[in-house]
Parts: structure tokens; sequence; C-alpha cells
């Protein structure tokens, strides 16, 4: 199944390119944006509440997905983990780019952990990068990372990671905008829209084994990128969920950046942004 939200935070599901509005089955709903407690109360109780949700969606009306405004699939979400370091071409190719960015190589950012980025960094799948006008003037480099990001359905602490497939509603595709440079990762991909996410979430039921996912961008309609199998994580998902419950709670409706395919490479105002993932689509952004 595939979950959106648009419009003033509304449900819906889509099916191919048309969205229904399923907002009416929720026990709880609220178009306030701040109250994200009906979005974490789907995320937990997903299961339970899919067969209503798939008996909306059956019933319609379904309207265009042209016709409506697309949001980030996510709503205050508690945290915003992302992992670093988790190809090893990415990795490869950090070396160089940290020398040109940093002057040196930091080596302990060449190895697998997770890090936080702000949740307001969020943005949806329709609105633009803004790239902020002082680090354009400083000269620094701002990258994209195309990224398979996992919703988090039931929360939990100290999850085995062969229990970790019970704890994930779904995956999306996110950008994890970085600026490149001196500072610490939090400051340095947290900026407003350095996280655009979308389409929609699609059911992990529906993505089957993430390992089979293909991560793509594509830079102004021809500059093929980033081209990966998430097979080739160093860390795979079942394993992240797990090594960051051991840090921190899972919450409903947390997101997990899975880290960055090799690729990564400068934006500019003016881009256009094709970022897409098999079985669960793709946005394209404009870059200002
Ligand atoms: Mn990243």
């Amino acid at each position: 199944m595939r979950l959106a939200l648009f419009d003033d935070y509304r449900l819906g599901v889509v099916a191919g390119e048309r969205i229904v509005d399923v907002t009416g089955i929720l026990p709880a709903h609220d178009a306030d944006p701040v109250s994200a407690g009906w979005w974490r109360a789907l995320c937990r109780d997903f299961a339970g509440l899919r067969p209503a949700l798939q008996a909306a969606a059956a019933a319609g009306p379904a309207v265009a997905l042209t016709g409506v405004r697309l949001r980030a699939p996510a709503l205050n979400p508690s945290k915003i983990i992302a992992c670093a370091s988790n190809y090893r071409a990415h990795v490869a190719e950090m070396h160089e780019v940290q020398h040109r960015t940093l002057g040196h190589v930091e080596d302990w950012m060449m190895n697998f952990d997770v890090f936080l980025k702000a949740p307001s960094a969020l943005s949806g799948p329709g609105d633009d990068i803004v790239l902020p006008r002082q680090v354009l003037d400083a000269g620094q480099e701002i990258h994209h990372e195309s990224e398979l990001v996992v919703v988090i359905g039931a929360g939990g602490k100290d999850i085995p990671p062969g229990e970790a497939a019970g704890h994930v509603l779904g995956y999306t595709a996110g950008l994890d905008v970085t600026v490149r440079g001196p500072a610490d990762r939090s400051r340095r991909k947290s900026y407003d829209t350095f996280a655009p996410l979308g389409p929609w979430i699609t059911t992990a039921d529906e993505t089957g084994d993430p390992e089979g996912l293909v991560i793509d961008l594509v830079r102004n309609g021809e500059d093929h990128r980033q081209h990966s199998s998430v097979r080739d994580m160093i860390t795979p998902v079942p394993a992240i969920v797990s090594y960051a419950s051991r840090m921190m709670t899972l919450v409903p409706g947390d997101l997990i950046f899975t880290g960055a395919p090799p690729g990564v490479g400068p934006i500019r105002p003016g881009d256009v942004l094709e970022t897409r993932i098999s079985r669960i689509g793709s946005m394209t952004i404009n870059v200002r």
C-alpha cells in the first residue's frame, strides 16, 4: 500500500496516478501539522487499520495525483536518524571530496555510524530545495545524497536485527542535502528544505526485501549521478534499525536515512533533481 499525505495533511492511498482520501476512517485526525499524534498512531497501528484503509481506498472516489499537493510523508517525527559511510564506493569518493572541501581526510568519518538531522529540514516532493545565501556566498559546496529512507512503525528499544522488520512500516525516498566543509554533520545537513521526502510511503509488504531496491538520481535530465542497489549497503537495514535502537528509543513515525550511494556531487540554483527508487516512486525537485 502507498500512503501519502496531501493538501491539509489529509491521508491518501495512492494507486497508479490516482489518490483516494481515506482520512475519514482514522480514529483521529488533525489538519494542524503541529499535531503529529494521529500520524504516529497510524504508523504504530497500521496493521490493525489496514483492512479499513483498503476498503476505503477501493470505495473511492479517486482523484488525479496532479490535482493535489503531496506533502512529505512524515509529520513531526521525533527524530531523523541518518547513516554515514554505508556504501564502500561512497566512502572512497569522500576521500577526494574531503581533500577538496576540508583540506584533509577525517578518518573517523569514513566508518559507518548514525547521526541526527533536524526534522524541521523536511520538505515535500513538490517543494523546492532552497540553498542558503550565506553558504553560497562563502563558496562552500552543497551536495545531493539520494537515499532510501526507512519509516518506523512500531517503535522500540534494543531491537534485535532479526526482529527489525517488525518495526518497519515501509520505505520512501529522501534527499540528504549536505553542505561540505568543517562543521558538525547536524549543522551542515539541517537547513530548511535539506530533507525532501516522498513521494509517499510504500509499505514493507509491497517493497519486499529492501535489498532488491535500486536508487537513482538524475540531475538536469541527463547527468545520471547516482545508480546503486540497496544490496551494496555495508550495514543493511535490519542492522541499522537494531544499531540505532541501542542508542535511542525508536518512536513510531521516526525516519532513518540509510546513507548515500556513490555519485554525490554539487547542486546549484536552477538545477532540477530527479530522485527515484524502484517499487517506491520518484520526485522531481527544483533547486533555487
Ligand atoms: Mn547522507
